[in-house]
């Protein structure tokens, strides 16, 4: 067993902490694979390969090998973050009930926010909801989701259709949208289904998918009015367009005796997403049929969700060769036994009944804290004499 020794990076103080998103250049900057994780395959004529599942840039495989990033070994490399692009966008489990709402606030066409930020209701809901983002985008998201239509000018102009329905029309008075009927959008499985009460043309379909592609990027004033910092958590990176690969540390393989290997489940996860991303490249550049690559999108979706959350209701789980479910990324933290409650919380401390420690805010990240009473209560008083005195 190696010993833990002291690490040798440097010494910081926390000054603070924030809160936010991970922007699909963040995930690239921190990401050690250039090129990203393209092959299933962890081994290339015996040693592991760049580019694989176990990409030796993303830290230590074993006792006799050296991290190729930082040149640690098992005891002094932490692991490094990879990534993997994806070929098409894909909805993120943990933001979709978030980005359904902001969906709902926004022209399903042009992306433009279905009232004008300028708009005394607007205005209002701003000044009332100062420092409190969530109440904003609960009162911006009230006010817009019972509106059906993109207003263009200053009046409800709905008789004249755009010329060109995949451009966008520009006003330069009024609210400046493009004056089509918005649909119904409702989830369904890990889909967003659109759905139209009014049609805009006769020969458009009533019911139509909402893909992750057509998010557009929002700009800053309307991140803010849907309760979000601009600068830290922007509705469009909800989206995933490109996936954070978890550094080999998070899931290691281990070795049974002899030779076989016994991967992690994220690991067998990342390979099922990693051949779903790869055949809706192929077959993209082999110009398949629509509906084929549909089919590879609802199949990527799905394999990208399941590594995050795999128990949700109504949806198939995936599951291991054996018939195991795999263990999913929010199962590892959440609950009992989960990272939080079983491994960071509620620790015994000495000289103490059994009590629940949690983080304290005027306590060094060193220290544990101990109630008064039972500090006063349980601490035997030593005296002190000349014998144990120390000078
Ligand atoms: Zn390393
Ligand atoms: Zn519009």
């Amino acid at each position: 067993m190696a010993t833990i020794t002291d690490s040798k990076a440097p010494l910081r103080t926390v000054k603070r902490v924030q809160f936010g998103i991970l922007s699909p250049d963040e995930i690239r900057r921190m990401s050690v694979t250039e090129g990203g994780i393209r092959y299933s395959e962890v081994y290339e004529n015996g040693r592991p390969k760049l580019g694989g599942l176990m990409d030796p840039r993303q830290g230590c495989l074993d006792r006799h090998t050296r991290c190729t990033t930082c040149a640690g070994n098992m005891s002094d490399c932490p692991g490094h973050f990879g990534h993997m692009d994806l070929a098409k966008p894909v909805y993120h489990v943990g933001f979709l009930t978030k980005t359904l709402k902001v969906l709902r606030c926004v022209c399903f066409y042009c992306s433009k926010l279905l009232y004008n930020s300028q708009h005394p209701k607007v205005r209002e809901i701003v000044t009332k909801s100062k420092g409190q983002p969530r109440k904003r985008l609960l009162h911006i998201y009230n006010l817009c989701k019972g509106k059906m239509i993109c207003e263009g000018g200053d009046e409800v102009d709905v008789t004249k259709e755009p010329e060109d329905p995949t451009q966008v029309v520009k006003k330069t008075s009024g609210h400046g949208g493009c004056g089509r009927y918005q649909p119904n959008v409702k989830r369904i499985g890990l889909e967003l289904m659109a759905e139209w009460k009014h049609v805009n043309e006769d020969t458009q379909e009533r019911k139509q998918v909402l893909t992750a592609e057509r998010f557009l990027p929002f700009p800053d004033e309307e991140c803010y009015l849907l309760g979000m910092d601009p600068k830290f958590a922007r509705p469009d990176w909800m989206i995933l367009t490109v996936l954070p690969v978890p550094p080999l540390p998070v899931r290691p393989a281990v070795v049974m005796y002899g030779t076989a290997r016994n991967q992690d489940d994220i690991t067998h996860k990342l390979a099922d997403i990693i051949k779903a991303n790869n055949e809706l490249l192929r077959n993209e550049q082999a110009g398949a049929a629509a509906h084929i690559i549909m089919e590879n999108i609802k199949m990527l979706q799905f394999h990208v969700a399941t590594m995050t959350d795999n128990d949700m209701p109504g949806m198939p789980k995936a599951l291991q060769k054996s018939g195991r479910p795999l263990k999913a990324l929010k199962s590892r933290l959440k609950g009992k036994e989960g990272r939080i409650r079983g491994n960071l919380m509620g620790k015994r401390v000495d000289f103490s009944a059994r009590t629940v420690i949690t983080a304290d805010p005027n306590l060094r990240i060193d220290q544990v804290g101990v109630p008064r009473s039972i500090a006063q209560n349980l601490t035997y008083p030593e005296i002190v004499t000349p014998f144990n005195i120390t000078k």
